[in-house]
């Protein structure tokens, strides 16, 4: 058997293929001609955010059983051309959930105790101790919009720091909810009733710009409002127009409607957001886990 990883995956993950009596051929981000001609043998694939799978990959690829992601998104496979030829495709939703909660609690703590701003302040040479005054955590209401593998992480973490939890999410968990004593409402109450926003719901129709100006300004004025799901979940003119009309207190970005975020754009000329380059999943641990779970679910797969 073999299996082609098209992208960098964790070691362990490359262990647990070798291990498996895999032939291991490696080659980071072929482009799609390269790809056809590297695929004509393999009996896998393993690719990340890139490279794409296409019809025309598949097509070429006629021992092809199984295209595995490390990672969440599927959007650079071909699902329709993998399912018309019966290729199972696998990957690793849940390996960065708990990375993203607690990059949200970093870019929470970031933008309510202004760490970033004074650390920059500090490096300027400036003790900026009287613009420093930040919001404390406990006993206060975080509302979580999209309570999926994610939320509910945060929402274990943000239990843990003594908040209380509005939760917002058209297919309630609550079982779930009850554990982490957090209580489902309406969008709108969420909004209104919350010191923190934090959004964890998928980009679809219904979530393309969600938070937009009529709904920032349903929030408080002392509210802080996280995005570690998608950029387009959030109207970027509107969060603007609200940062620097202080509608709210601040804002912590992991993403971008934008990605990489262009230089000079309005967002990196405000104090009150903090800003990280889509690193969610960035950490060593959910690195591995992504890889690991892929290589596991293929060996599962080829071995039948
Ligand atoms: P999930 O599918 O487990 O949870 C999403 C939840 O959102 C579900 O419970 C779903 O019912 C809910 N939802 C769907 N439509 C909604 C709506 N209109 N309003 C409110 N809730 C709605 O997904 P997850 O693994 O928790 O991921 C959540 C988000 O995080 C996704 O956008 C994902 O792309 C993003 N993500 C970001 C990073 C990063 O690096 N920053 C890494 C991984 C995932």
């Amino acid at each position: 058997m073999k299996v082609l990883v098209a992208a960098p995956i964790h070691d362990k993950a490359m262990e647990v293929l070798k291990n498996a009596g895999f032939e291991v051929l490696y080659e980071e981000y072929p482009d799609e001609e390269r790809l056809v001609e590297l695929v004509k043998d393999v009996d896998a694939i393993i690719v990340r955010s890139k490279p794409k799978v296409t019809r025309k990959v598949i097509e070429n690829a006629p021992k092809l059983k199984v295209i595995g992601r490390a990672g969440v998104g599927l959007d650079n496979i071909d699902l329709e051309a993998a399912k018309e030829r019966g290729i199972k495709v696998v990957n690793s939703p849940g390996a960065s959930s708990r990375s993203v909660a607690e990059l949200v609690f970093g870019l929470l703590f970031a933008v309510a105790r202004k760490i970033t701003f004074a650390d920059r302040k500090m490096r300027e040479g400036v003790w900026a101790k009287k613009q420093c005054l930040g919001i404390e955590l406990e006993g206060k209401t975080m509302g979580i919009i999209g309570f999926g593998r994610i939320g509910y992480q945060v929402a274990k973490i943000a239990k843990a720091f003594g908040m209380n939890l509005l939760l917002y999410d058209p297919k309630p968990n609550e079982e779930r909810a009850r554990e982490v004593g957090g209580k489902f409402v309406d969008l709108e109450t969420l909004l209104r009733e919350s010191d923190v926003v934090t959004l964890h719901v998928p980009l679809i129709e219904a979530t393309y710009h969600m938070i937009n100006e009529k709904r920032l300004k349903l929030m408080k004025k002392t509210a802080i409002l996280i995005n570690a799901a998608r950029g387009p979940v959030v109207d970027t003119e509107a969060l603007v127009k609200a940062l620097e009309g202080g509608w709210i207190y601040g804002a912590g970005l992991d993403v971008y409607e934008e990605e990489p975020l262009p230089k000079d754009h309005p967002l990196t000329k405000l104090d009150n957001v903090v800003l990280t380059p889509h690193i969610g999943a960035s950490t060593e641990e959910a690195q591995m886990r992504a890889g690991v779970q892929v290589a596991e679910q293929i060996v599962e797969i080829l071995k039948g």
